[in-house]
């Protein structure tokens, strides 16, 4: 198993593509370290199964990623549990949707918190271990929001390019340290994320479910499949080899076509 001795620290990971990336992480050997909301049983149950199904060590943080004094409480406890964070993948990340003239504000904050300024926090926390070790992967959850817009979302399409800029800074700033640092952009991915901004678009747009799933979400997908988390999932393990350590700086879509229209 090519990451035996490594530990991550997957935020957001208690649901979803988190969840698929924590799994394919611990099956090649990684400690992890997961992080996400949810019914307390329910995360004891994930983080047992894959510590058991994968013979590697699982923690749980339930930080809240938008305040940055929980994120550094967070990553003194990765780094107390397993030595150092080796592989941060900043995943965690929620939607609303709703006209930019009538955006709630405390949702604007809570969106940019989460989807950007959290990403700043981790990485500048992880980063001075990663360049001592001369090791270090960073992975970005980002979005086809990117790189292109959709209406109704703009903290989220602002939050994620902010993402993909602040990738290429890190990977400038870490390109000679033996650390990469990229972003991976799904298309729509089918996860709770997606399903729980369909009644927000039905009330936006005055659509019915179907529509919304047709005519909104997989009209933007030439492909008109959803993308899986396992293929999310794999993307990012791939990122994690030795064969990936020239791909840094990178926006690696993976989104049924989307973004090539
Ligand atoms: P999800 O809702 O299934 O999972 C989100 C995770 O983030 C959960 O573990 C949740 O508990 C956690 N989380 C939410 N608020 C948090 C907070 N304040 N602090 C810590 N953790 C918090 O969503 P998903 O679809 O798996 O999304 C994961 C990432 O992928 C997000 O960044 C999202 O923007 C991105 N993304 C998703 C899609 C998609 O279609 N699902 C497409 C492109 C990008």
């Amino acid at each position: 198993m090519f990451l035996n001795g490594k530990s991550a620290l997957v935020t957001g990971s208690t649901s979803g593509i988190g969840l698929a990336m924590a799994r394919a992480l611990a099956g090649e050997g990684a400690n992890v370290m997961l992080n996400g909301f949810g019914d307390a049983g329910e995360i004891e149950r994930l983080r047992s199964e894959i510590e058991g199904g994968s013979n590697v060590r699982v923690a749980y943080s339930g930080a809240d990623l938008t305040k940055p004094d929980q994120i550094a409480s967070m990553m003194s406890e990765a780094a107390d549990a397993f030595g150092a964070v080796d592989i941060l993948v900043n995943n965690a990340g929620m939607q609303h949707v709703a006209p930019v003239d009538q955006f709630p504000l405390e949702k604007w904050d809570l969106l940019i918190a989460l989807n950007l300024s959290a990403v700043f926090h981790t990485t500048r926390l992880a980063l001075p271990a990663m360049k001592a070790r001369g090791w270090g992967r960073i992975i970005n959850t980002a979005s086809a929001h990117s790189l292109v817009a959709s209406p109704n979302k703009a903290p989220y399409v602002a939050a994620k390019h902010g993402v993909a800029g602040l990738t290429k800074a890190v990977a400038l700033e870490t390109a000679t340290s033996g650390v990469t640092v990229n972003c991976i952009s799904p298309g729509y991915v089918w996860t709770p994320l997606v399903e729980n901004q369909i009644p927000d678009t039905m009330k936006a747009r005055g659509l019915t479910r179907e529509q919304v799933m047709n005519d909104v979400l997989l009209s933007a997908q030439p492909t008109k499949k959803f993308v899986t988390v396992d293929q999310v999932a794999a993307l990012a393990l791939f990122l994690c080899r030795d064969e990936a350590a020239a791909i840094t700086g990178a926006n690696l879509s993976m989104d049924g076509g989307w973004t090539a229209q």
